[in-house]
């Protein structure tokens, strides 16, 4: 495995340091469940490779990029959501109020969802 930084949480749980509840794995990517799940069905699809985030990939990971995308549609099959209906969300960034600097996916469903999301909020425009 190429990039891995020991001090990321995610990259633990790749490495099996920390447990999680894994959903799917395969050579590039794995999804497990979010610690404090916002929906019935929240689940985190991460490279295993340590990319800290969506501005930081380059063409070089179109593969990688590609099997995150892949990896929601068969987790959402699992998740028994592929149906329904499910939302991806990566919070990128301050305003996206990322909390972990290791690229990830929200996939959430379960539930009826509201848009947009700055419902209730002054928005601003710039
Ligand atoms: P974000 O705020 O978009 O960076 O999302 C980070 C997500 O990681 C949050 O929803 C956390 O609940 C989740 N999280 C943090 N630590 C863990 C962990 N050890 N296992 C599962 N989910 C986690
Ligand atoms: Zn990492």
């Amino acid at each position: 495995m190429s990039r891995q930084d020991p001090d990321c949480i995610f990259c633990k749980i790749v490495s099996g340091q920390i447990p999680a509840s894994v959903v799917y794995r395969n050579d590039q990517v794995m999804a497990f469940r979010d610690l404090n799940p916002v929906a019935p069905t929240h689940i985190l699809i991460i490279p295993l490779e340590h990319i800290t985030s969506l501005s930081d990939l380059s063409p070089e990971d179109e593969p990688i990029a590609g099997q995150i995308l892949l990896a929601a549609r068969t987790v959402a099959e699992k998740a028994g959501v592929l149906e329904s209906g499910y939302r991806l969300v990566f919070n990128n960034g301050r305003d996206a109020l990322q909390s972990v600097g290791h690229i990830h996916a929200h996939l959430i469903g379960g539930k009826g969802m509201g848009w947009p999301p700055f419902a209730g909020q002054s928005v601003g425009h710039g």
